[in-house]
């Protein structure tokens, strides 16, 4: 994406101050995905991330990331694969609990939704304080996939998200705010 791209896609994301609680400035996405010209433009910058590293799936976090995480997987010609909330999934599902800022959470994946020969891409829709993206992680790599890479449209500066990965884990985000 160059500037002026990056500049037009965030022209088009809503903030939406004190939601769902006060204090947060909420950054509303879908107004980025119903602008036409917008979503090419991340359609375009996501799949040209990841475009050369054989993905074979992607895997999107309930909710926000399954519309990214599904335009991703196609455009690569990969699989795609649901991470949702618990009770969600009809199969067998591995899960996974983890400490949000008040209480826990827990996200179940089907446990043949990944194997050993995939390359998988993670993706969600914003990074914030990295705890959901983190999880993910965890829960995909103990199913010893090849690689696996982390993909956002955008994240918060100010929370410092990425610093909860291993410094290795490769991570992308299209734009900052
Ligand atoms: P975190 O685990 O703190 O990185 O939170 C990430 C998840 O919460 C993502 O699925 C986001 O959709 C959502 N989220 C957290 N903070 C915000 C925010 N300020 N604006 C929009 N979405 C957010």
């Amino acid at each position: 994406m160059n500037k002026q791209e990056i500049e037009r896609v965030k022209s088009v994301v809503r903030n939406i101050p004190d939601f769902p609680v006060p204090g947060i400035q909420f950054k509303d996405l879908t107004t980025a995905f119903k602008d036409p010209e917008a979503l090419q433009i991340m359609t375009r910058a996501m799949t040209e991330q990841y475009c050369d590293k054989g993905v074979t799936k992607v895997v999107g976090i309930e909710a926000r990331g399954f519309i990214g995480g599904a335009i991703l997987a196609t455009q690569l010609g990969a699989g795609f694969v649901p991470l949702r909330k618990p009770g969600k999934l009809p199969a067998e599902v591995i899960q996974k609990s983890y400490t949000k800022e008040y209480g826990t959470d827990t996200i179940e994946i089907h446990k043949d939704a990944i194997t050993p020969d995939d390359v998988v891409v993670i993706h969600d829709d914003l990074l914030a304080t990295g705890g959901t993206m983190l999880a993910a992680y965890e829960l995909v790599k103990s199913m010893n996939p090849k690689k696996v890479y982390i993909s956002f449209i955008c994240d918060l500066a100010d929370l410092n998200g990425r610093d909860v990965f291993p410094p290795e884990v490769e991570i992308t985000s299209l734009f900052t705010f």
